[in-house]
């Protein structure tokens, strides 16, 4: 297959995320899984000890419902006129970012079922949450909702960009003010740290941290050196291997297939080095004319590429390469 998914890596990753944190982890499995399955890297992340399942859209919930996975599921992004009764008849917890996401969620809760959400502060994103200036109000409201048995609150959450780490401090101080503010509803989880902030600031991990990208096997801060090699220190393992048959220098692997356009990244053919010389529509043509079994990434603890290599060469980031190749297109 040109896309191999090791689920044994995701789950030993998000062991290895439980260790480092020592708090619960909600296994990020947005944008298909970051290009691995959602389905096959959600069953990996509670097999590694994951408690909860976070995704962006509602419909990415009941996806992995449909599935038959019942693990508590958070769903965070929502589009103008979200289903949240489709939510809460999935048993899918609710990311509230305004005011009026909040009337929303309550005006399905029925008789004896209140809906469950999660109200998200902006601590300095901008892109989504409630703004701080509207904070004390939304928190006001949902106390009288949770008073009147329409929602319950189980969380208060922000996301934190992981961009540096002076941003990530003044992220961390506006949400733990937002804390403060929502004491009142007594919400049991409070979460803030995606990969980055998980393992590089622990005043952020709270009751738990959401990680996608350090759960794939690649470094939150990446691409670094482009080598693979500050995430394989830490114990994690690319889950993604991109490899396919190199005939007289081409591999039939190309844009098509979620391949960014780059040049000069190494690839592994057979045992030897060669480089990318350019990725074309359907193909890759490679620096020499050789045959073989070709890696193109994979884990570097096995002397393959990184798929940090491709971030580094395209000036992105692993998220952006893993997720563009398509899991399904292998089968
Ligand atoms: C995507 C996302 C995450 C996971 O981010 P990583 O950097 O991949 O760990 C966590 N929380 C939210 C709200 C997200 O959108």
């Amino acid at each position: 297959m040109p896309v191999d998914v090791d689920e044994t890596a995701i789950a030993s990753n998000v062991r290895v995320l439980r260790e480092r944190t020592g708090v619960a982890v909600c296994g990020v499995v947005k944008a298909d899984g970051y290009g691995h399955g959602a389905i096959v890297a959600a069953r990996a992340m509670l097999a590694g000890g994951a408690t909860w399942l976070g995704v962006a859209d509602i419909a990415e919930g009941i996806a992995l419902r449909n599935a038959g996975i019942d693990a508590p599921v958070l769903a965070w992004l929502h589009s103008a006129e979200p289903d949240m009764a489709a939510a809460v008849a999935n048993g899918i917890d609710i990311g509230v970012n305004s005011a009026s996401q909040l009337a929303a969620a309550a005006a399905v809760a029925r008789e004896g079922r209140r809906v469950r959400v999660h109200l998200k502060v902006d601590s300095g994103l901008g892109r989504n949450g409630v703004p701080v200036a509207e904070w004390a109000d939304v928190v006001e409201r949902a106390a009288q909702l949770q008073d009147a048995g329409l929602i319950d609150v189980h969380g208060v959450f922000s996301h934190v960009a992981g961009a540096s780490a002076a941003a990530d401090l003044d992220q961390l101080a506006v949400f733990n003010t937002a804390l403060e503010a929502a004491e009142t509803l007594e919400a049991p989880l409070r979460h803030f740290a995606a990969s980055s902030a998980a393992l590089s600031l622990p005043a952020g991990r709270f009751d738990m941290v959401r990680v996608g990208i350090a759960a794939y096997g690649l470094h939150p801060d990446g691409p670094l050196d482009g080598t693979g090699g500050d995430a394989a220190e830490m114990g994690l393992r690319p889950a993604m291997r991109v490899n396919g048959t190199a005939e007289s220098g081409v591999i039939p692997i190309g844009l098509v297939h979620g391949l960014l356009p780059v040049t000069g990244v190494p690839v592994l053919v057979d045992d030897r080095f060669v480089t990318v010389q350019s990725v074309g529509r359907a193909s890759t043509v490679l620096s020499e004319p050789v045959s073989g079994h070709a890696v193109l990434f994979g884990d570097p603890a096995r002397g393959e590429p990184s798929a940090d290599a491709w971030a580094l060469a395209a000036d992105t980031i692993g998220y952006e390469v893993v997720t563009r190749m398509r899991a399904g297109w292998s089968s």
